[in-house]
């Protein structure tokens, strides 16, 4: 495997994953949304995600900026991408299943929200986010640039640490004891261990 197979597989693997991730989008949609607690803080580290996760990684497949950043490339890293980026798209179209149509981009609370904890929702808490985890890793290990490569786990980084406390006491708001019963039986992203 070279530097550029390596390329044009993490390209390979994000347009599965926007193909995953079309018709769940579509159906969460059709369901309004009774409560959201999106504000600015949301919208910058979404945005911190996505220049992360898709931007960067674009721009560098694409037109291979910022090259002064790039390392020698080696196959194993190649390979090891890729596995870890199959097994992200497993995770995310199976907690895209799990979670139905009480999915949502951000912070929200649909009509009709039900509290999900079986499937992939029965270890842990924040399955789709651990599959994101996962992606993030393959683009360290895919992309052999000092920038790009770390900057999904950078820019999702933020998104979760800056997310995940309040959507956890979002859900209790919501939930209560049903899921602070639910925390205690799970992990929030690696069952039994965080
Ligand atoms: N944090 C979860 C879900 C991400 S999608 C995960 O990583 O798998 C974000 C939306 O999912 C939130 O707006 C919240 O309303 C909803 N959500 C989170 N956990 C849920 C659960 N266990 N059951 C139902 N909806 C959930």
């Amino acid at each position: 495997m070279t530097a550029t197979v390596a390329k044009f597989l993490w390209l390979a693997c994000s347009v599965l994953w926007f193909a995953v991730r079309l018709e769940p989008r579509r159906r969460a949609r059709k369901t309004a949304v009774r409560h959201s607690a999106r504000n600015t803080r949301e919208i910058i580290l979404l945005a911190c995600s996505l220049g992360g996760l898709g931007i960067l990684p674009l721009a560098y497949v694409a037109a291979g900026f910022p090259r002064f950043a790039d390392y020698p490339f080696v196959p194993l890293q190649g390979y090891l991408g890729t596995v870890v980026f199959l097994g992200a798209l497993w995770v995310i179209y199976r907690t895209h299943r799990d979670l139905g149509r009480n999915w949502s981009v951000s912070l929200d609370l649909r009509e009709r929200h039900t509290l999900v904890t079986t499937g992939i929702y029965a270890r842990v808490r924040h399955p789709m986010y651990a599959g994101f985890w996962l992606m993030a890793l393959a683009q360290l290990l895919l992309l052999s640039n000092w920038i790009v490569g770390p900057a999904g786990l950078a820019g999702f980084g933020a998104l979760f640490f800056g997310r995940v406390q309040r959507e956890e006491d979002m859900m209790i708001a919501a939930f209560g004891e049903e899921y602070r019963s639910y925390m205690q039986r799970t992990a929030r992203v690696v069952p039994w261990l965080y």
